[in-house]
């Protein structure tokens, strides 16, 4: 109670209640800030600044770099600050990348070659090295169909043991009417291999065999 009395007493004493801004009475509630005039400027400068704050991000957003694929004009003011692309193609050729993203699958390292490659297959090889695992198989499997055939002591002409597999040599060799039969083909070391190159039997003698 003491301390109504004492506000009132106050607000006596200060007379009727002023605008905040002019300074002048108001002549409206006692807890209005300002005068009628007072009240609509200060609304209309608080919109005049929201407006300039608008007006700005606008074109901070219209300096953005465009998200198109290859693309960093600015996206440009036409259509507001939500805008991502500086025309409807950079729009478009984004997702056509988008889709043809999710539709393809990500590259993963060769496990030979280590070269990035989409697989088909899930051996997880690329394709070059597809074909170099399948020639290396097929001469394996070659050497070994060769070797049950005529005996398994190393180097057919010299004898050295081939412990990791030799080459394949032909006693008659193709350029001389040798054809590709395990009749005509032996397991024998790479030396000898180089050294006989497209000679007859009878016209070679293994000349390293001396020097070893
Ligand atoms: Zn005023
Ligand atoms: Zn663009
Ligand atoms: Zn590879
Ligand atoms: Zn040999």
């Amino acid at each position: 109670m003491a301390a109504r009395h004492a506000r009132e007493a106050v607000r006596a004493a200060a007379g009727a209640p002023r605008c905040h801004r002019c300074d002048e009475p108001h002549g409206r509630a006692p807890w209005a800030l300002y005068c009628v005039r007072c009240a609509e400027e200060v609304d209309e400068s608080r919109r005049a600044e929201r407006r300039k704050q608008v007006q700005r991000g606008r074109e901070e957003a219209a300096l953005k770099p465009c998200r198109g694929p290859k693309c960093s004009e600015p996206v440009g003011l036409s259509s507001g600050p939500a805008r991502t692309y500086c025309s409807e193609a950079c729009r478009r050729a984004t997702e056509h990348v988008r889709k043809r993203a999710r539709t393809k699958p990500e590259p993963v390292p060769c496990r030979r070659c280590g070269k990035p490659v989409v697989l088909k297959f899930r051996d997880g090889v690329c394709r070059s090295c597809q074909k170099v695992q399948r020639t290396a198989a097929r001469r394996v499997t070659l050497q070994r169909r060769v070797r049950k055939a005529h005996g398994d002591a190393g180097c057919f002409h010299c004898s050295v043991p081939l412990p990791e597999g030799g080459v394949i040599d032909h006693l008659i060799p193709i350029s001389r009417g040798g054809l590709s039969t395990v009749a005509n083909m032996r397991v024998v070391c790479v030396l000898c291999n180089a050294s006989k190159k497209d000679q007859l039997m009878d016209e070679w003698s293994p000349l390293h065999m001396a020097t070893r």
